[in-house]
Formats: structure tokens, sequence, C-alpha cells
């Protein structure tokens, strides 16, 4: 999940507790520990910790568990949108070059792309025989940098 999201729901939880909201250094640290984790599952993890006691004594953690959980419930879930892709690696991002530029398109064969982006903001969704039959050559696979 993006840096957004995760401030966007530890401010809800902290409204939700009636909580002093945690200093922003918190917050980072916190995010370290759970930018791995989809978007998309972090609703039912507000769900899960909200219906617990209080706020949680460390946040980091009970993302974890709750992330943990999930995959245990919805085994082939997380291998169908988040697990290893024959075509993109599970890096989620296909590379391709035509005319000497160079092109990032969201892998249409699995839905890892949800971890750099969301769903309504992918323009770009392609499998590889698509993309090679549009007269692109794929390059290197490489992790995703923003620069
Ligand atoms: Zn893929």
């Amino acid at each position: 999940m993006e840096l957004q999201e995760f401030k966007s729901i530890i401010g809800r939880l902290t409204l939700f507790f009636d909580k002093k909201p945690p200093s922003e250094a918190a917050i980072m640290l916190w995010y370290e520990k759970v930018r791995h984790i989809p978007y998309a599952v972090t609703a039912q993890i507000y769900n899960r910790i909200t219906a617990q006691d209080g706020f949680p004594k460390n946040v980091g953690n009970a993302f974890l568990d709750e992330w943990s959980q999930f995959k245990q419930t919805n085994p082939s879930k997380i291998i169908r949108d988040y697990g290893e892709c024959h075509e993109c690696g599970g890096v989620g991002l296909l590379f391709a070059s035509k005319g000497g530029y160079r092109y990032v398109f969201a892998c249409g064969s699995c839905r890892n792309f949800l971890k750099h982006f969301a769903e309504q903001t992918v323009v770009a969704r392609l499998t590889i025989p698509a993309i090679l039959s549009q007269g692109f050559m794929l390059i290197e696979r490489r992790p995703w940098r923003s620069s």
C-alpha cells in the first residue's frame, strides 16, 4: 500500500478509538513494516482492528497479524491476486520498449500491480502476448523504482 493510504487508515483508527494522532516518525516506522500489504486487504484489516478493545499497542504487528490471518483464510485469493506470476515474476509490472521509448505496463495476468497502483489509476494493463502483438519489445524485468 502507499504511504498516504496507510496514513489514512491510521487516521481513521485514531478517530475510531478517540486517540491522539501518532507522531509522523512513528507512522513512518510502522509503515516500513506493513508497506508490502496490498491496499485491497486493508479494509478487512481495519474492520478486524476496530472489532478489538482498543488502539493496537503495536500497530505494525497488528497489521502483520491480520495480514497473515487473511492469507491463511484466503489462500486461493492470495495466489490468484498477489502470488507468483509466470509473466511478470510477481512484480506486477512489465517493461517494454518501442521506437526508442520505454513503457511500463501493469501485468495483465495477475493482480500484483495493486502493490504499485490503485486499481482505478491503471491505464494500460496487458499480457505479454498483447504487448508483443502491438509491436513492443519486452525489456529486462527489474524492480519498480519511482525515480
Ligand atoms: Zn503478473
